[in-house]
């Protein structure tokens, strides 16, 4: 039956006028003689008139002959006429008015096993019923089974018109009713397009608001399917600036930033300038490793020391590594360190993930290494398979001081002329605004990490254009930015030490069709063929070379005094919003 849901879901073709074409005309639900021409409506009535006077005229007839003791097969010529005009007539209207009949006993069956709330029923009917063979986000192609919505999609007066099939209206009104949860149509449909497009117009009707801003045409939703986002109804769409070349340990970078943040391209571009022609920057690695902290139980205080020692015990660090690379040919345990609070233990574990991002990799080993304790600690209760110790996605002192991912440190000597002419101060400006506003100022902030300008706007936009995990921008942004006169005074050195960039070119959204462009761009798609993390760890330092041309070029504005004037020019629409706006 799911098969019928999505094969025989044909494109409503729309009709080919310029007139605006209302939902109702198009959606397949008016009645087959609505649908009909004129003379139809005629021929309609005719045979209506036909069918009733010709069983009038022979029920007359058979009643006389009944009176008269006529036998009844005994029949004249216009009793053999009305016999024939009453088949003809009958024929006539069963195929008009009994095909609808039929039609809608089908709909109504299938519709019943879309509402059904017996899921384990629905699937074993969708099975036998040669249901989806191949899993969503495996092997079908949308594009060639597209979504009967959109490509039933016409432009009529330059107003996009949306028109459903019978059937996905029918699934839409059910998701309105509530009777089928809208999170299942993906797997029901097997097409991701279709899902998306039959949620949204149920979330239309729902709410009442208009969705007409958000694309929804234009991307595979097959491939965020059980990876990237759940229950997409469209997109968001973001511009991606470029900023470069950064020269970066020898080599040109075009650094891609997804942001809607005016002056952000800009100045960064201008700090990549900066750094050209002073002859480059360079990028060095100090530390890879991801981290995941799970918190466990004990009775007794001791008892939690007891484990801490255990696995802080060089002799069994052999065996945990063993257990815990288990999980991935490219996860390799670094070290667990161990915090205790109380009866309670958080254990730190720190391990390399190739390419990448790891999360995911350390929290399998992580699993696998408190499944073989429990062997010998039994009374050790898991609590929590993170225990914030990690720490993912708050600002802790933790990944400050200890690192989280990829730790770096970039640096650059800016030539004293460019720091005059490109960025329009001196050297002895900055490194005072740097010492007042990123070091002291920060310090009376209590800053955590944030001893910089802007280093989070420079990670979240190569972060969103390049697939990373926009919510670690919190601690991937941790960086100290350091400025000092050298060379007696003439040049500028400068830095940025960040600790914690969290980023893979592997997994999660970097994968998907954009993003990936924006490594390839990089030159650091997938996965590193010469050696597992290479990728990722080239990106970690792209990433500090672009927050280091950042820093340089806002700090520049702000000693010009440029900010409040540069910001107003690229920033502020001069576009009158109260005109725009609805
Ligand atoms: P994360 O751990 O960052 O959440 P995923 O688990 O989504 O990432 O993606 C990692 C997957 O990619 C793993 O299944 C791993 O086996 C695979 N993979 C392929 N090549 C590499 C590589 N060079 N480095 C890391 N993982 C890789």
């Amino acid at each position: 039956m799911e098969a019928r849901w999505r094969s025989s879901a044909k494109p409503v073709q729309a009709p080919k006028t310029t007139k605006t074409v209302s939902f109702e005309e198009v959606s397949g639900k008016a009645s087959s003689s609505e649908a009909l021409p004129l003379s139809l409506h005629l021929t309609n009535a005719v045979f209506f008139s036909l069918f009733f006077s010709v069983v009038y005229f022979l029920l007359s007839r058979w009643r006389e002959k009944i009176r008269t003791s006529t036998p009844l097969h005994l029949v004249n010529l216009s009793e053999i006429v009305a016999i024939f005009a009453f088949i003809a007539s009958f024929v006539y209207l069963l195929g008009f008015f009994g095909i609808d009949f039929v039609q809608s006993l089908i709909l109504r069956q299938s519709t019943d096993l879309w509402n059904s709330e017996d899921e384990e029923e629905n699937e074993a009917l969708l099975r036998k019923e040669d249901a989806r063979k191949i899993p969503c986000g495996q092997a079908l192609d949308c594009s060639v089974t597209s979504a009967p919505i959109i490509s039933a999609q016409k432009v009529v007066d330059e107003k996009p018109v949306k028109l459903t099939t019978e059937e996905d209206e029918e699934i839409i009104k059910a998701i309105v009713a509530g009777t089928t949860p809208s999170y299942s149509l993906e797997s029901k449909l097997g097409d991701c397009k279709r899902a998306a497009s039959i949620r949204r117009e149920a979330l239309g009707r729902i709410t009442g608001k208009s969705l007409s801003g958000l694309p929804l045409d234009g991307f595979d939703y097959e491939s965020i399917l059980g990876q990237c986002c759940e229950m997409p109804i469209g997109y968001v769409q973001i511009p991606v600036g470029i900023a470069g070349p950064l020269l970066l340990n020898g080599k040109e970078y075009s650094v891609p930033m997804a942001t809607t943040e005016g002056c952000l391209v800009a100045s960064t571009n201008r700090g990549c300038k900066a750094i050209h022609l002073s002859g480059g920057a360079s990028s060095v690695l100090l530390k890879d490793g991801m981290t995941r902290a799970p918190v466990v139980r004990f009775g007794t205080a001791k008892r939690a020391v007891d484990l801490k020692f255990y696995l802080e015990d060089p002799e069994n660090f052999e065996t945990l590594a063993v257990v815990f690379n288990r999980s991935s040919r490219f996860a390799r345990l670094q070290g667990i360190k161990c915090v205790i609070a109380g009866k309670n233990l958080y254990l730190r574990f720190t391990c390399s993930t190739g390419d990448a991002m790891g999360m995911n990799m350390v929290s399998k080993g992580v699993q696998n290494v408190l499944d073989f304790l429990q062997t010998d600690f039994p009374d050790m209760d898991v609590i929590g398979i993170s225990g914030n110790l990690c720490s993912d996605k708050k600002p802790a002192a933790v990944n400050w001081i200890e690192g989280r991912g990829k730790s770096v440190v970039c640096e650059a000597i800016i030539k004293g002329d460019v720091v005059r002419k490109v960025l329009k101060t001196s050297v002895e400006s900055l490194v005072e605004l740097n010492m007042l506003k990123n070091l002291t100022g920060s310090a009376m902030a209590g800053a955590l990490g944030g001893f910089n300008a802007h280093a989070s706007n420079i990670v979240s936009a190569v972060y969103i254009a390049t697939g990373q995990d926009p919510a670690q921008n919190i601690e991937s942004s941790h960086c100290i930015t350091m400025m000092e006169a050298v060379n007696e005074g003439n040049d500028l050195h400068i830095s940025v030490t960040m600790p914690s960039i969290e980023v893979g070119t592997v997994g999660g959204g970097t994968q998907l069709a954009s993003q990936s462009a924006c490594l390839n761009l990089l030159g650091v798609k997938g996965a590193s063929q010469e050696s597992p993390g290479a990728n990722s760890r080239r990106l970690a330092t792209i990433v500090a070379g672009a927050v280091l041309a950042g820093e340089l070029s806002l700090m520049s504005a702000l000693a010009a005094g440029q900010l409040v004037k540069s910001h107003m020019k690229y920033n502020r629409s001069s576009k009158d919003v109260s005109k725009t706006s609805s």
